[in-house]
């Protein structure tokens, strides 16, 4: 197996002698926190918090409910809600995570005050392709399933595994389960079950953790989901293209909140001639995008092209200002280009 770690053990060493040094950590992680994003930075948290450092997760917009029976949840505070409480934690950390993020923009308002700080030792931990250098310690590997696999290789480097507990192997577990789609994407390998192994050694019971994330949903969730598959999937180019195109009048008759729509977008794959499925919903008047890809689709290349976006191979996503119609229409212009 490859690893394209792009850091040295010196690094490491650097790393870890800046964390024992450190008093005041700001974790940050990317717009629309999902399960790695928020169980990679709570992991680091309860680890920061065990060395004595005064540690604080912000995230830009608030996380989705499905994690709210993370141990630390309550913790996070958002951006959105709490600007300048969060600035003021941004501007005054000597250390700063940057989590499962490849490029200081996907962290929006915050990329202003997180660049001004230009004293605190900055780490980035991610697996997202096309790193921008923008921190001390940039640990990438693009083969990770997740950023939460890697963070336990990062506390592995930094001879940091004895500080691993029940509340950081259920964040961890929780960050590679929900980014390998239960272990079924290609990202999925042999170290991420060997670690995913371990968490469960530590006492995280797999039924447990899928329950609570994905069984926890209302009714009107559900509903959304019928209807999506129901009316609104449209199919193209012999049903290889799928499209889900949800407007905010359609999201707010099922009482859309957020996280109602996570994995939507994989349903489409079942179908058998599926190789892309793409979900479009309306958010305070942007559309924002999600794409995934059977095989060797690169869906991040044109999320990239036409829509500001980016991400993996099979799963990517962007936006677009140019309200629903004229987004589908661009979009259906420019499909055939996938396949
Ligand atoms: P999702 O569809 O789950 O929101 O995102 C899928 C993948 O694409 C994630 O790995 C995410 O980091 C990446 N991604 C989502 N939105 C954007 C975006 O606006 N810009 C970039 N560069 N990547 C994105
Ligand atoms: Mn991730």
């Amino acid at each position: 197996m490859t690893y394209g770690y792009f850091c040295s053990m010196q690094n490491f060493k650097e790393a870890s002698e800046k964390i024992d040094r450190s008093k005041n950590a700001v974790i940050l992680s990317h717009r629309s926190p999902d399960g790695d994003s928020i169980g990679s930075s709570i992991a680091v948290w309860h680890f920061l918090k065990q060395k004595g450092i005064n540690a604080k997760v912000i995230t830009p917009d608030p996380a989705p409910d499905f994690l709210s029976w993370l141990d630390g949840f309550n913790e996070v505070m958002n951006f959105e809600q709490k600007a300048t409480e969060s600035a003021e934690y941004i501007k005054n950390a000597d250390l700063i995570f940057c989590l499962d993020f490849n490029d200081p923009s996907r962290v929006g308002q915050m990329q202003e005050v997180l660049e001004s700080n230009t004293t605190a030792y900055k780490l980035n931990i991610d697996h997202h392709r096309d790193p921008v250098d923008f921190c001390d310690l940039q640990f990438v590997n693009i083969e990770a399933s997740s950023t939460a696999e890697l963070i336990y290789d990062f506390l592995e480097r930094i001879d940091e595994l004895s500080k691993l507990n029940l509340s950081m192997a259920q964040a961890i577990y929780t960050g590679i389960l929900t980014d390998t789609g239960s272990f079924r994407f290609s990202s999925t390998t042999e170290r991420t079950h060997l670690i995913t192994s371990k968490m469960i050694a530590l006492g995280v019971q797999p039924d447990e953790v899928y329950r609570n994330v994905y069984d926890s949903y209302s009714s009107e969730r559900l509903k959304l989901l019928g209807y999506a598959l129901y009316s609104s999937l449209k199919l193209y180019h012999d049903e290889r293209i799928a499209i889900i195109p949800l407007n905010a009048e359609e999201l707010s008759r099922f009482n859309f909140r957020r996280g109602d729509t996570e994995g939507l977008v994989n349903y489409p794959l079942s179908i058998k001639n599926v190789q892309v499925s793409i979900l479009l919903t309306e958010k305070d008047g942007l559309i924002k995008m999600s794409f995934r890809s059977k095989g060797e689709i690169p869906v991040n290349l044109f999320a990239k092209k036409y829509f500001k976006g980016g991400g993996h191979l099979n799963a990517a996503g962007g936006v677009s200002s140019n309200g629903m119609e004229e987004t589908l229409k661009l979009l259906e212009t420019n499909l055939a280009e996938l396949l």
